[in-house]
Order: structure tokens, then sequence, then C-alpha cells
């Protein structure tokens, strides 16, 4: 399956500003559960008016969380509130900060509007990159919009539970030198260094892994991006845990990006413990004090 694009039927409500381009935005899946999964990197649309400036390399989308729609399918039954970005990351970042300050200061990382792949081949038709007037237009235009509506969705789901879970969902190749030494984890879980969320909710998620096959880190290359560090805030009861998969787990990691059926098969009930782990943690916390509201 390709990443999300327009007219997948995961979503019950797809979101549109008002004119401007034909290309939904993001999908929302609304639940009534204490929990939000966010998947800012599985879309694959590069809007029409766009197209033109990007290598045709490019266009294969290789850095894409693929198919993390399939991963999560389970979502529903679990009651959850999806929210999955339909543009791909190389039009705009989702999960970095619009002031467009890098996330892990003296390393290698990717951009707000990235003009370069992991592996570091172009991807813009030189000369076509986005100015600074471009990136402001995208950041309007399909980067705050699913801002406010993760931001709503938590806000809504808060009246409801003392406690919620934000579950930022992501995977990545599992070999990319320019980004990070080795092989990566199979799991790597990001809590911004204990900082997103109650120890208990991220001891949960872990603990679907701890003990397997498979290996993990907590808190290792990836810490958490953007999202998990500016909405996760426990003592305002939201809790927020970022799991970077490694697509080994579940795909080829070449081109086409094909589900690989019989691995995701063993992959996906563990990515469900470590939700259902989380979670379970976040039901059982007790309320956190009444001046402690959501941040604004
Ligand atoms: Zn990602």
């Amino acid at each position: 399956m390709a990443p999300v694009s327009p007219g997948k039927k995961m979503a019950r409500e797809t979101v549109r500003e008002p004119s401007m381009s034909s290309t939904p935005h993001y999908v929302l899946a609304q639940g009534d559960g204490p929990l939000v999964i966010s998947i800012p990197h599985v879309g694959g649309a590069i809007p029409d008016d766009l197209r033109n400036r990007y290598t045709s390399s490019a266009l294969e989308l290789e850095d894409t969380d693929w198919h993390l729609d399939r991963v999560y399918a389970f979502a529903e039954q679990l009651g959850a509130t999806v929210i999955a970005a339909t543009v791909s990351r190389y039009v705009i970042d989702l999960n970095r900060p619009a002031t467009g300050e890098s996330l892990y200061p003296g390393m290698i990382s990717t951009s707000l509007c990235p003009t370069e792949t992991f592996r570091g081949a172009p991807l813009y038709v030189e000369g076509r990159e986005p100015d600074a007037e471009e990136v402001e237009r995208r950041i309007g235009h399909y980067w705050r919009p699913y801002h406010i509506a993760l931001k709503a969705e938590l806000a809504r789901l808060r009246d409801r539970h003392p406690h919620v879970l934000l579950w930022e969902a992501h995977s990545i190749a599992s070999c990319l030198p320019r980004l990070f030494h080795g092989k990566l984890n199979d799991f790597n879980f990001g809590t911004s260094d204990g900082q997103s969320c109650d120890p208990e909710v991220a001891a949960g998620a872990v603990g679907a892994v701890r003990g397997s096959r498979w290996s993990w880190v907590l808190n290792g290359r990836f810490k958490g991006g953007f999202i998990t560090r500016r909405y996760g805030e426990p003592a305002a009861g939201v809790h927020a845990v970022q799991l970077e998969m490694s697509q080994e787990l579940y795909m080829d990691e070449t081109p086409p990006f094909a589900w690989r059926a019989e691995q995701a098969a063993r992959i996906v009930p563990l990515v469900r413990a470590a939700v259902e782990g989380a979670l379970t943690a976040v039901r059982g916390l007790t309320a956190p004090r009444p001046e402690a509201l959501l941040a604004g």
C-alpha cells in the first residue's frame, strides 16, 4: 500500500481549508478513548502545483514513514483518535518547529522544508528550492492546520479523561549513515529524556518489547521530535511517547517499498502491545492537580 493519499478511506472525516488546493492536508478519525495517534510522516502527496519543483528521484518519496496507517489499523479498536498527514514531509515536516530550529543541535538532522533526502540527494530541481515566502505559505497551508487539529483533539479528550496518551508514530530506514551510525534498533522509544510523559507510561510502552527478540532503546538517537516535545505535558495530563520503528521490521527498504505481510504479522501485535501498555498506564494515573491546565 502506498502512503496515505487523498481518497484513502482511513478517515471518517477529511479536513480541508477553504478554497486553495484540492489536496486534503490530513485525515482525522475521531475516537473517544484517552488516546491520540499522530502519524505526521505517512503522507504521500506532493501537490500538483509543486510537483515540477522536485527531482524525479525525490518523487519516489523514499523518506516516507511507509505503511504506518496499516501498522496502526488496530487504532479504532482501542477507541483512538488518529490524525495522519496526507502531504509528504518533502513539502513540509509537521514534526519540526515552524521556527525552523534544529531538533538536535550540532547533529545532521532534517529541516522544516528539507532540500535533501536523508541520504543527501537534492530534492529540488536546481533553483526551485522554496524561498522564505514559500516556506511561510507552506506553514500556513499545511503545518498549522495539522497542529490546530491535533491540539483541539487533545483538548477534547482531556475534557473527558484525566490523562491522555499522545502516541507519535514513526518509522525509518534501518541504515542511514548520515543520520546515525550502524544499524538502528528495532524499536526506538522517545520521551524527550523523560519529560514528555509519566515514567509509568514509558515503562508501559517499553514493557511490550523488553525481553523480546527485538532490539529496543528508550531515548537513544531518537528522543522524540517537535510534536512529542511540544504537546507532552504530564503535569497537565498529556503524555507523549514517540515510537520510531525500523522499517526493516515490516517492509522492503528499497523501491517500491512494499509491505511484507509475513513480517508485519509478527510486528504489529508488538506495536499494539506497546500502545496498550502505555494506555493502561495512562488510565491508571490519578487525576492531575486541578490547577494544571492544558497549556494554550
Ligand atoms: Zn517519521
